[in-house]
C-alpha cells in the first residue's frame, strides 16, 4: 500500500513520499506528514540481529513507499559506507550508567550527517521518479553545522549544485575553515558581510522569487532545500534510535520490550520527533526528555502549553541549539491536536503575527510523553567536566546539556529506566569550550593544540574531519554583500 504525505496546514490533495522529498515545503507553507505513523512490520528481537543499513532498511521501506527496493537500498548503501569512520555508523557508548548515541562519525563529525549524507541520494532518486531532469540547485544558508554537512552531501552527486552562505564573521573557525575547504566542483561556499538571519532571508527571497525561477527553468534548473523541514531528512534519522534498541537487546542491556528513556539535546525538534516517530512505530520508549540550553523556549511551552518566541536570542556554548523557532515542532502540534490542519494553521499562524501561541488542554496532555528541561551555560560546562573526571570519557556541549537535564530529572523521579543519550557532536567540533569546561588552563592554547591536547586526554584519535582542515587548501574565497546574493547565485548558474 502506498502512504501518503499531507500538509500540517490544509487537507489539499495528499502526495507521495518522492514528491514531497522533491518539494520540501508545502505551498501552503506546512510541513509533509504522512497519513499515518507506520508499526514496525520486524519484531524487536528480528531488529536486534541487523546491521545499521538493514535497520535503515526496515524504517524507510515503511514510508517512502513508492521507492522500489533496489532503489532505496541503492540510496542506504551511498550514504552509511567508508564515509563514517565507524563500522556501526552509530554505535552505543555506555559511561556511568548512560547509553550514549554516537551519532557524530559521519564525514563532519554531528548528527546533520545521519541525514544529510542520504538526502542527496533520495532528492535524486525523486527525481528521476518524477521525470523531474532540471538540474537541483541546493541554496542553504547557515550559521555553521547545516552548510558543512550538506557540502559533504552533495559534493559530487551528479544532477545537483549546492550553493552555501554563511556570515562571514558568525562562525567559529573550524566551522569556517571545514566550509571554505570542501572539494567538489558542483559545491560554493560563499561569505556574506551580515548575519545568519541576514543569509537567511537571502535564501528565502529567492525561494520565493518567481521570475528567477522561472529564468532558472528556462537554463534548466530548479532549486531545493536541504533545511530540516524536509520529511527526507526526518525518517532516516527515526532508523538510529530503533538502532539503539536492537543494540541494547542484542547486548542484554535490556530485556525484548523493556522500556527505555531517551533524552535529546534539541534546536528545531527535528531529532527528538525522530524518537517519537520512532516510539509511535513500536519501539518501547517510556519517556522522551527535550534538553535545551539557554535559549529555552521549548522548555517554557513544554511547562506551560504557551509558545512564546518574543524573548533575546542567547549565543551559547552549543550554537546548533541557538534557536527560538522549532519548526519542526508544528509536526507534533498537528499529531496532539488529532491531526487538525485548521488548529494547526491557527496556531502557526498566531506564532507568526503575534510572536506566540497557546495549546489546549487535551493537545497538551497528549503530550505529556515528552517532558522538557535546560541547561544554563555553567551546568553544561560543569557537566563536560564531571563525565571526564568520572569516565574518562569527553563529550561535546551539546550533548552535555541532554546529559545536565537528564541527571536532574533522574534524580528527581527515581526513574531506573535505561536511557539512551543522543550524542550530536563530536567534542572535537567545539573543542575550546569543551577544554575549557575540563580546566580553564587550556584557555592560552591555539585551536589546534586544543586538538592535540583532547586527543591526548580522551584518548580518541582526532578525526579525519579535523586532520584534514589542519593543512586543506581554502578552495572558496568568495564574499559578497548581503544584497548581492542573487547576482551571486546568477553568475554561479549563468
Ligand atoms: C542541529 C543540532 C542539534 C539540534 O537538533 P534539532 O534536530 O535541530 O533539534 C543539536 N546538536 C547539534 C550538534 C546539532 O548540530
Amino acid at each position: 500500500m502506498n502512504l501518503l504525505y499531507q500538509s500540517t496546514r490544509s487537507k489539499a490533495a495528499p502526495i507521495t513520499a518522492s514528491q514531497a522529498i522533491l518539494k520540501g515545503l508545502a505551498e501552503d507553507g506546512g510541513l509533509y506528514v504522512p497519513e499515518s505513523i507506520p508499526s514496525l512490520t520486524t519484531s524487536l528481537k528480528e531488529l536486534s540481529s541487523l546491521t545499521y543499513q538493514q535497520t535503515a532498511y526496515e524504517v524507510m521501506k515503511l514510508y517512502f513507499t513508492d521507492f522500489t527496493e533496489a532503489e532505496l537500498k541503492n540510496c542506504i548503501n551511498n550514504a552509511y559506507d567508508g564515509k563514517f569512520d565507524n563500522e556501526e555508523i552509530a554505535p552505543l557508548k555506555e559511561a556511568d550508567g548512560l547509553y550514549y548515541l554516537e551519532l557524530f562519525h559521519g564525514s563532519t563529525i554531528a548528527f546533520k550527517d545521519m541525514a544529510l549524507s542520504i538526502l542527496p541520494h533520495l532528492l535524486t532518486t525523486a527525481a528521476r521518479k518524477n521525470n523531474v531532469t532540471d538540474e537541483i540547485v541546493i541554496l542553504t544558508a547557515t550559521s555553521g553545522d547545516t552548510g558543512k554537512a550538506a557540502l559533504a552531501g552533495f559534493a559530487e552527486v551528479e544532477g545537483t549544485k549546492i550553493i552555501v552562505f554563511y556570515p562571514k564573521d558568525g562562525v567559529s573557525p573550524i566551522q569556517e575553515k571545514q566550509m571554505v575547504t570542501q572539494k567538489g566542483d558542483n559545491t560554493y561556499v560563499i561569505g556574506i558581510d551580515g548575519n545568519f538571519d541576514d543569509a537567511q532571508n537571502g535564501v528565502k527571497a529567492m525561494f520565493n522569487n518567481r521570475k528567477l525561477a522561472e529564468d532558472l527553468k528556462a537554463k534548466g534548473y530548479v532549486f531545493s532545500s536541504a533545511n530540516s523541514i524536509n520529511i527526507g531528512r526526518l525518517v532516516p534519522q527515526i532508523a538510529y534510535y530503533v538502532y539503539a534498541y536492537g543494540k541494547m537487546l542484542r547486548t542484554g542491556v535490556i530485556s525484548d520490550g523493556e522500556k527505555i528513556n531517551v533524552a535529546v539535546p534539541t534546536g528545531n525538534f527535528g531529532n527528538i520527533l525522530a524518537a517519537y516517530y520512532a516510539k509511535q512505530m513500536g519501539i518501547p520508549i517510556d519517556k522522551l526528555i527535550c534538553a535545551s540550553n539557554e535559549n529555552k523556549v521549548l522548555f517554557d511551552f513544554l511547562e506551560t502549553g504557551i509558545y512564546n518566541r518574543k524573548r533575546d536570542f542567547i549565543l551559547t556554548s552549543s550554537p546548533s541549539m541557538d534557536i527560538l523557532i522549532s519548526s519542526n515542532l508544528e509536526r507534533l502540534l498537528y499529531l496532539t491536536s488529532g491531526k487538525d490542519s485548521d488548529k494547526t494553521l491557527s496556531l502557526m499562524n498566531s506564532l507568526s503575527e503575534e510572536g506566540e501561541y497557546e495549546i489546549t488542554k487535551e493537545m497538551k496532555e497528549n503530550m505529556s510523553g515528552v517532558l522538557g528541561g535546560y541547561a544554563s551555560e555553567s551546568q553544561t560546562a560543569e557537566t563536560i567536566k564531571e563525565v571526564y573526571e568520572k569516565t574518562g570519557y569527553v563529550i561535546d556541549t551539546h550533548t552535555a546539556v541532554g546529559v545536565s537535564v537528564y541527571n536532574r530529572y533522574r534524580q528527581i523521579n527515581q526513574d531506573n529506566n535505561k536511557t539512551v543519550i543522543a550524542s550530536t557532536a563530536s567534542p572535537y567540533k567545539f573543542t575550546r569550550s569543551v577544554m575549557e569546561a575540563i580546566d580553564p588552563k587550556y584557555g592560552s592554547l591555539e585551536d589546534f593544540e586544543l586538538v592535540d591536547e583532547l586527543s591526548r586526554i580522551s584518548k580518541v584519535a582526532v578525526p579525519a574531519a579535523i586532520e584534514e582542515i589542519r593543512s586543506a587548501k581554502v578552495l572558496h574565497e568568495r564574499v559578497c554583500k548581503k544584497d548581492e546574493m542573487q547576482k551571486v547565485v546568477e553568475e554561479i548558474l549563468k
